[in-house]
């Protein structure tokens, strides 16, 4: 089963791909961490992109459909989950020819609903851990007390440098102006599967299984 998830920043998008990656055997295909990664190892097209994410405005659809090509040609165990892909209807259009091209089908569009006010809050007291990428939140799910990851026993804790207000108002607008659109989109085609994203962490997992089953 190859599957998106869309919403906008702070969602939970990543959080719940971590999730059907782990239950489902899936690969969680994120653009956003992959563009991270470019930067931390400092790739050429991750110098050039530094600037772009750090403002909360989209890279262009070049770069990001080549990543997603690039990891298309591998084995795809139970599945896909585009995580943060695509973002554009360019990006959608490609994306639905590199499915073809590798012989694979689209089966569902998890659009991910969370109201402002909450991505906001969500946002501005996020941390990842630094090893395995575990995500906290300083209210929701704070880091233990003895400053250990609860899933891999890491000690760095990172503050993404997108996650302040900002950014994030740019964000936003980039995803209502850009990618919203995407959900009309996948409507026409009969393909989405609106879930509500507010509540606890595994209230959503079920959610999101009851539609994908
Ligand atoms: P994310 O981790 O998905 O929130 O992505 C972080 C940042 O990476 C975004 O704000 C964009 O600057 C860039 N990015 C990630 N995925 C895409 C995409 N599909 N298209 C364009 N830019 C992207």
């Amino acid at each position: 089963m190859n599957i998106i998830l869309i919403g906008p920043p702070g969602a939970g998008k990543g959080t719940q791909a971590r999730i059907l990656a782990f239950t489902r055997n899936m690969i969680q295909l994120s653009t956003g961490d992959m563009l991270r990664d470019a930067r931390q190892s400092g790739t050429e097209m991750g110098n050039k992109v530094a600037a772009v994410m750090d403002a909360g405005e989209l890279v262009t659809d070049e770069i990001v459909i080549g990543l997603i090509e690039e990891k298309l040609q591998g084995d795809n165990a139970g599945g896909f989950i585009f995580d943060g892909f695509p973002r554009t209807l360019a990006q959608a259009d490609a994306l639905g020819e590199l499915l073809n091209k590798t012989g694979h089908t689209l089966d569902a569009v998890v659009e991910m609903r969370v109201d402002d006010e909450a991505l906001v809050a969500r946002i501005t007291a996020r941390s990842t851990c630094g090893d395995c990428g575990e995500v906290y939140n300083d209210q929701t799910k704070p880091i233990p007390e003895d400053g250990k990851c609860a899933k891999c026993g890491g000690t760095e804790f990172k503050r993404r440098a997108d996650d302040n207000e900002e950014s994030l108002r740019t964000r936003l607008m980039e995803y209502y102006k850009k990618t919203s659109p995407l959900i009309g989109y996948y409507h026409a085609k009969g393909d989405l599967r609106p879930v509500d994203g507010l509540g606890e962490i595994d209230e959503v997992a079920v959610r999101i299984a009851k539609v994908l089953d």
